[in-house]
């Protein structure tokens, strides 16, 4: 077997406040092969972010990497200071995140931009830079891409941001884009198209995908695997069609359930009742059992591991080694 692109094991990141060490990312282990397409999801608060800042050596204090290790090309990158990330972070793996409008500079334009994108990683003359940005405008579907090169931030909607954001993600050639919540402030056409043409940008470069997001619309458009988190950890990993056609996790059940196009017309859209609780006070049993519609004692006594439900798929739920309780209500 070849070695994945990214290797994260037991990464265990903490953040320190007054109420205590609160511990954000608890014992998340992952891989992600070249040119795969993974999705991490959940609710905000439960983790998904601050691993992806992990990932990219961007947790800052009071947060902390306290234990694990994440291998990027086979080269170990938990510990790195900032020199040594400078060749991979922007350019052996991408980034870009929800809000466009702080990740672009108001006072330069989007040429400018671009150009350093490119120039900031390669030694190429600004003519052969500029050519390189009016490709990748027009990849992202980018109309008269000459003129948008000599706009500034404010004269875009921000639709049009998020796509420059893309397109100067994706013009170092990474091999891993990390996009957090990417599409979330676009319209739904919008959307639709942007994640089309990721999906082909995607595929032209042999890129890895990790999107991080709430939306499981998103999700199913175009991941391959799903990563769910829920209160700082792993609760359940699947191929997106099984995911979706054989839930194992009930927190997972109530996200899909969620999802605004299972609701029947005119009813109201299913909700998972209350919320993740704090950081600082994880419970002992399982950090669902107060939201959970099959929780019995043993949940909220023991914490559940992720166990294997079938090839490829696991969850971490007392259901999967007592799989009879699934039909049982609470008690
Ligand atoms: Fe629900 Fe129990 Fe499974 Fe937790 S372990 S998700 S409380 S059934």
């Amino acid at each position: 077997m070849t070695s994945p692109l990214l290797e994260v094991r037991d990464l265990r990141v903490e953040f320190d406040t007054a109420a205590g060490p609160a511990r954000a990312v608890d014992g998340v282990s992952f891989a992600i092969a070249a040119g795969e397409t993974v999705a991490l999801v959940g609710e905000s608060g439960c983790g998904k972010s601050v691993t992806a800042a992990a990932l990219l050596g961007l947790v800052d204090p009071p947060g902390t990497v306290r234990a694990g290790r994440i291998t990027f090309e086979g080269r170990d990158c938990t510990t790195l200071d900032e020199r040594a990330w400078t060749p991979i972070r922007g350019r052996r793996i991408g980034l870009v995140f929800q809000e466009p409008s702080s990740a672009l500079t108001p006072v330069r334009s989007v040429g400018a931009h671009l150009v350093e994108a490119v120039r900031a990683h390669e030694r190429v003359s600004v003519a052969e830079a500029e050519r390189r940005a009016l490709d990748a405008l027009a990849m992202m579907g980018i109309d008269e891409p000459a003129m948008r090169l000599r706009q500034y931030p404010h004269e875009l909607s921000g639709g049009l941001r998020q796509r420059v954001l893309l397109a100067m993600a994706l013009l170092p050639g990474p091999a891993l884009l990390v996009a957090d919540e990417p599409t979330t402030a676009l319209d739904v056409t919008v959307q639709a198209d942007v994640l089309d043409r990721l999906r082909e940008a995607q595929a032209g470069r042999g890129m890895a995908l990790l999107l991080i997001t709430h939306d499981l619309g998103v999700v199913a458009t175009i991941a391959r695997r799903v990563l769910v988190m829920y209160a700082g950890q792993l609760v359940e990993a699947a191929p997106v069609e099984r995911l979706f056609a054989e839930p194992a996790h009930p927190y997972t059940a109530g996200l899909l359930a969620a999802r605004p196009s299972a609701a029947p017309a005119g009813e109201r859209l299913a909700a998972i009742p209350g919320t993740v609780p704090p950081a600082t006070a994880w419970p002992t049993g399982c950090r669902f059992a107060a939201r959970c519609p099959l929780a019995w004692e043993r949940c909220r006594q023991e914490a559940p591991a992720l166990l294997e439900v079938a090839p490829g798929h696991a969850a971490r739920c007392h259901l999967v080694s007592e799989p009879a309780r699934r039909g049982g209500g609470p008690a």
